[in-house]
């Protein structure tokens, strides 16, 4: 029987990209389930960018894959994966607190951030409902290509050497 170092379970985008990144110096089995790889949560992705997302503490993370996924290596692929968005966070006026407590958490941490009022929001939504009275921009969200990423990643680990094997449940011994 032929014998791994790793044996990475799943090949959704986190198997994919721990196999790309290990699979030079290790043998590597990746094994996922279904009869192709993304068939769960990443084939549903919303596939936005957002460094705000998941709070201060995982921002840094969020940040410093910027940029290589905006310029990726030649050999890996030679197409960014990110793509201009934009994001508007809006609420109420009982939300009003949690604005200033979202741009004040992220104050330090050199994100761009603005503060919108109802007439800037009524420009990008002219229908909004009154109800909406408050926004935080953040003009650098953007689109990530999550299936090009994740076939990028699939594409450099079998090329370092890696075996994909669908339709292959592990099951616990
Ligand atoms: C609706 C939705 C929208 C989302 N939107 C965003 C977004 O906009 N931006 C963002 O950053 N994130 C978003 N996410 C989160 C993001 O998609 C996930 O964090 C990410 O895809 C998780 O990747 P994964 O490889 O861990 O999981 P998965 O993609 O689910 O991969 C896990 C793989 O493991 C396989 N597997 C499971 N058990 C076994 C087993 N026993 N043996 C073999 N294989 C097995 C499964 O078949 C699957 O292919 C969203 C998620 C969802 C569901």
């Amino acid at each position: 029987m032929k014998q791994y170092d790793v044996i990475i379970i799943g090949a959704g985008i986190a198997g994919a990209s721990i196999a790309s990144e290990i699979g030079a110096d290790r043998s590597v089995l990746l094994l996922e389930a279904e009869e192709h790889p993304g068939y769960h949560s990443t084939g549903r992705s919303a596939a936005f960018w957002t460094e705000s997302y998941g709070g201060p503490m995982v921002q840094p993370l969020t940040s410093a894959s910027r940029a290589f996924l905006e310029k990726p290596p030649a050999d890996f692929s030679d197409m960014p994966f990110l793509g201009p968005r934009g994001a508007v966070n809006i609420g109420r006026d009982e939300d009003l607190h949690l604005a200033d407590q979202f741009l004040a958490d992220f104050a330090d941490s050199g994100l761009n951030m603005d503060r919108w009022s109802r007439e800037q929001l009524l420009s990008l939504v002219p229908d909004l409902k009154p109800a909406w009275q408050h926004a935080v921009y953040e003009p650098d969200c953007r689109d990530i290509d999550v299936a090009a990423l994740h076939a990028a990643y699939l594409r450099n680990a079998k090329r370092q050497g890696v075996e994909l094997l669908c339709r292959a449940r592990s099951a616990r011994s």
